[in-house]
């Protein structure tokens, strides 16, 4: 989805958004539906506020306990668009915008709205995706799911570990004495 920025009137524009999961920007994403949100656009001398947010479901795999689950998204967007001629005249030491604003860069005269939905939703996936907060996991010896009840492994994989080191640490001794 592509807004000509000469089409940007000079108070700005409302734009609502309502894009395709199949939408080639969104492969890498696992969208569950549509991609949604509302923007207010307005040009600010060479360059361009975005402002607004976007709503998203979106396929995940648990961190802990590896289950699918899907998760709404839902993402405050503020950015400052500048022109990509900027960088490339002044490199990356360019001065930041204020506080709030993230600041990403476009080429010629058109914004493409569907990729930078897709980075806003991307940024807002979690690092570390839980099915619920206190997903207590999968058991990493049995592989049983905790959360329906303690499995036959205790005491838990890392003590025998340390264990046979500290064995293993007795005999040196010893051997040295
Ligand atoms: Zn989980
Ligand atoms: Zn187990």
């Amino acid at each position: 989805m592509q807004l000509r920025i000469e089409d940007i009137l000079p108070e700005g524009i409302e734009i609502e958004v309502r894009l395709d999961p199949d939408d080639p920007a969104f492969r890498e994403l696992g969208l569950k539906g549509p991609v949604t949100g509302s923007f207010h656009i307005k040009k600010m001398g060479p360059q361009i506020l975005v402002r607004g947010n976007v709503q998203a479901l979106v396929a995940l795999k648990c961190a802990r306990c590896l289950a699918d689950f899907d998760a709404p998204i839902s993402e405050e967007v503020n950015i400052e668009m500048r022109p990509a001629m900027e960088m490339e005249r002044f490199g990356h030491d360019i001065e930041l915008g204020a506080d709030d604003l993230d600041v990403e860069f476009f080429r010629g005269d058109v914004l493409d709205l569907g990729h930078l939905v897709a980075e806003q939703i991307a940024l807002a996936l979690p690092m570390k995706p839980l099915c619920r907060e206190d997903c207590s996991g999968i058991c990493s010896r049995c592989g049983a799911d905790r959360a329906l009840g303690p499995c036959q492994c205790e005491p838990p994989m890392e003590d025998s570990r340390w264990e046979a080191l500290s064995e293993l640490r007795d005999r040196l001794k010893k051997k040295r004495d």
